[in-house]
């Protein structure tokens, strides 16, 4: 089988020919049917990761199919169809495990950054890790929730979102259209925040009520006059200054829940920060009870990510193009 492999910190993609792997006890082999680009793939090529292992399969959005399972696997069979998240395992035994929160476990195995994920045709998993995906969600729609979808969604279920809030969604890439697609079903209104004043119909599309160009209007001034601010902004592009510049525009009592992960660090007014009592908080991926919850929603919802379809044989471009920022919605390969 064939599979794309990153050798180490700025190394470009490269293609094995591999033996395909064998389930051990306890675990499944899924053929891949659709993997996502994460822009945690590029940060993994870019050497972000301090405990990245190399050399690795990337990958980490994967939906496909089971094949084969193995010893003691008794609830899913050959032919299930399943997804898999960055959360390849953790300990199962700590606080956050037995809490539903296992993405903060300290001994947590990250698919396609610790353990080889999706960007190959066959790949191993735990098979109490995997979620089975609802039958109206096809692979390829699948795949994008199983980082983007999914960190959006936890993100704004740990910032506090309500019907009616107001969000502002920096960035409308990956995570950020799915912000947007996300919010609009949970009934909540959306701004969105973009250095790419090409991107203002897109967001109009997808649901926004408004577009606010930052190369052209202050981001605080702009969502204050909304209203008096948004409830939640969801920092998606992971540019510092972009956050900094907003996190005026929230409303009293806001909160900044920030996704994507700046080289800078984010230096807020504490002015701000205090006198609206306002929060800045980070969120990561999710846990397997927020990855059941947003297949399902998305199910119920008819939640469709917008794709570029590629095919694996295109790994190396399209981290490059994702590295300048010239992909539409998500890549997602598709085997
Ligand atoms: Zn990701
Ligand atoms: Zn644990």
């Amino acid at each position: 089988m064939k599979a794309a492999v990153l050798d180490g910190p700025n190394k470009d993609v490269r293609f094995e020919e591999r033996d395909r792997p064998a389930p051990r006890r306890g675990e499944v082999l899924i053929r891949v049917r659709a993997c996502g680009v994460c822009h945690g793939d590029l940060m993994l090529q870019l050497g972000q990761f301090p405990f990245a292992r190399y050399p690795i399969v990337p990958g980490h959005e994967v939906a496909g199919v089971i094949e084969e399972i193995g010893e003691d696997v008794t609830e899913l069979q050959p032919g299930t169809r399943v997804g898999l998240s960055a959360l390849f395992s953790s300990c199962g035994s700590c606080k956050q495990c037995v809490g539903d929160d296992e993405f903060l476990c300290s001994q947590m195995q990250f698919t396609g950054i610790t353990r080889d994920g999706g960007y190959e045709e066959f790949m191993v998993a735990p098979a109490g890790y995997v979620a089975r995906l609802p039958d109206n969600l096809d692979f390829v729609d699948a795949a994008p929730l199983m980082c983007a979808g999914l960190t959006v969604f936890s993100g704004l279920r740990h910032a506090g979102f309500a019907p009616g809030f107001r969000v502002a969604v920096i960035g409308l890439g990956g995570l950020g259209h799915l912000a947007v697609l996300l919010v609009r079903a949970m009934n909540g209104r959306v701004a969105v925040l973009s250095t790419s004043a090409d991107k203002g119909d897109q967001a109009l599309a997808l649901g926004a009520e408004r577009f606010i160009d930052l190369k052209v209007e202050s981001s605080a001034t702009a969502l204050r006059s909304w209203e008096g601010g948004a409830d939640i902004i969801v920092a998606t592009s992971p540019v510092a200054d972009s956050m900094v510049a907003a996190f005026p525009g929230l409303a009293l009592n806001g909160t900044m829940v920030v996704l994507g992960a700046p080289p800078d660090n984010i230096a807020v007014s504490p002015f701000d920060l205090i006198m609206g009592r306002r929060r800045l908080m980070g969120s990561p991926a999710g846990s397997r009870k927020d990855l059941r919850d947003v297949l399902e929603f998305a199910s119920a919802h008819n939640i469709r990510p917008t794709v570029t379809r590629m095919s694996l044989e295109d790994a190396g471009n399209a981290l490059k193009e994702m590295h300048e920022g010239r992909i539409r919605g998500r890549a997602v390969f598709v085997m």
